[in-house]
């Protein structure tokens, strides 16, 4: 594979053609579970510029392009998200949604644009050893996708020894990148909690029997839940997204309540506590109020954790890039479902800065920066070479246990 300076080289010329596939995919947007259109655009380009084995359908409309080396042996997977957002996109922009209320607001557009700039580097000069899978997963933004492929039959063709992803940071240096061993992402899930009472004329409350009060009361107990039960560095945070009571009426005393909350920590066990206990609560306040209580979790993301050498490998290919590399101080506080395919074996997840006047991610404002393509690129493909040197020398075989 070309080292990061030929890499460069050999990346200027492709640049153009990469910045108009970012803005042909930011046109086209698919929502979650709806990205075959999408998946069709990347398999025609693939198809085109950089044809390699693919494998289609995974977890959904998943898709992997597969480029093999000389000789067999490991395999480094990258991962590229296939969604967009329910968000309607201001019409300023020249490359603006064509898609009603649906639009490219975590610049997922950027993030396969930059696996085609891999697909077209690897495809000209391709491993020595072992093979560069390309994965273009569905679904992420609903926390489902990497699940649904890692579980899918298919994955066992693609199975990694490293696997790496990127997501653009709006207000951190241009086309710097930042990566830390441990938590990189938190562990988040929804909690929806309805309360159950009767409602009654408004004039005879006591015919009721409403959950205005234990309504009241348990969303002070969801949001004390963090400092009551975890120590202040855990990244423990819990939202109330939604709560309603009733009918929107003078007339009828309200006879049932809904609660949305979304709860996250740095780590799965520690969202598992507050979880649990915020379902505790729920029943006992349903139980000292008389009111039914039933609850349903959603939108589950586990904890996306780096290890040890994957995260030196960015480091190290961010160094190879002339890039800048911070660290960070603590894992994100948002979610992202790699964390599921980093459980199947060793890798990172990273930033790349997108500037500090990018708009932040899920603004309607926001639109990917191409002019940090490149450094995608480069890093992506030289942390896919060191890992594949990395399993080559023999001293990370995948049978060591991971770093605690
Ligand atoms: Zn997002
Ligand atoms: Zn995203």
């Amino acid at each position: 594979m070309f080292g990061a300076e030929a890499a460069r080289r050999a990346l200027a010329q492709e640049l153009p053609a990469l910045t108009e596939l970012r803005r042909a995919l930011h046109r086209t947007p698919s929502l979650s579970d709806e990205e075959q259109p999408t998946a069709e655009r990347l398999l025609a380009w693939l198809g085109e510029h950089a044809p390699a084995r693919t494998v289609r359908g995974l977890g959904g409309a998943g898709i992997a392009a597969v480029y093999d080396g000389a000789e067999p042996g490991p395999t480094v997977l990258l991962r590229a998200e296939l969604d967009a957002l329910p968000i309607a996109e201001p019409g300023h922009l020249a490359h603006a949604s064509q898609i009603p209320g649906v639009s490219h607001k975590c610049g997922h557009d950027g993030h396969m644009a930059i696996l085609a700039g891999v697909a077209k580097l690897v495809s000209r000069s391709p491993p020595a050893k072992g093979r560069v899978v390309l994965l273009f997963q569905p679904a992420e933004e609903t926390g489902t996708g990497a699940r649904a492929v890692v579980q899918d039959p298919k994955f066992a063709e693609i199975a990694p020894d490293y696997a790496f992803a990127l997501h653009n940071l709006p207000g951190y240096p241009k086309a710097s990148i930042a990566v830390r061993a441990g938590a990189f992402a938190a562990a988040s899930e929804g909690l929806e909690i309805w309360l159950a009472g009767a409602s009654s004329h408004a004039s005879e409350p006591h015919l009721g029997k409403s959950p205005a009060l234990a309504l009241s009361q348990l969303i002070p107990a969801l949001l004390a839940l963090p400092a009551q039960l975890l120590p202040m560095d855990t990244g423990a945070a819990v939202a109330i997204t939604h709560a309603n009571l009733g009918e929107p009426s003078f007339g009828i005393a309200a006879g049932k309540a809904r609660v949305q909350t979304t709860m996250r920590s740095s780590e799965t066990a520690d969202l598992e506590r507050l979880m649990t206990a915020a379902e505790r609560a729920a029943e006992g306040l349903g139980a000292a109020h008389g009111l039914e209580v039933t609850h349903a979790r959603h939108d589950r993301f586990g904890a996306t954790a780096n290890d040890d050498d994957g995260a030196r490998i960015v480091r190290e290919a961010a160094k190879a890039c002339g890039l800048a590399c911070e660290g960070l101080p603590g894992p994100f506080p948002w979610s992202e479902d790699f964390g599921e395919i980093l459980g199947t074996c060793r890798g990172a997840m990273f930033g790349v800065g997108a500037g500090p006047s990018c708009a932040p991610l899920h603004n309607e404002e926001y639109d990917f920066p191409d002019d940090i393509l490149e450094s995608g690129v480069l890093t992506m493909t030289t942390a896919a070479s060191l890992a594949l040197a990395d399993e080559w020398a023999g001293r990370t075989p995948r049978d060591l246990p991971r770093a605690p």
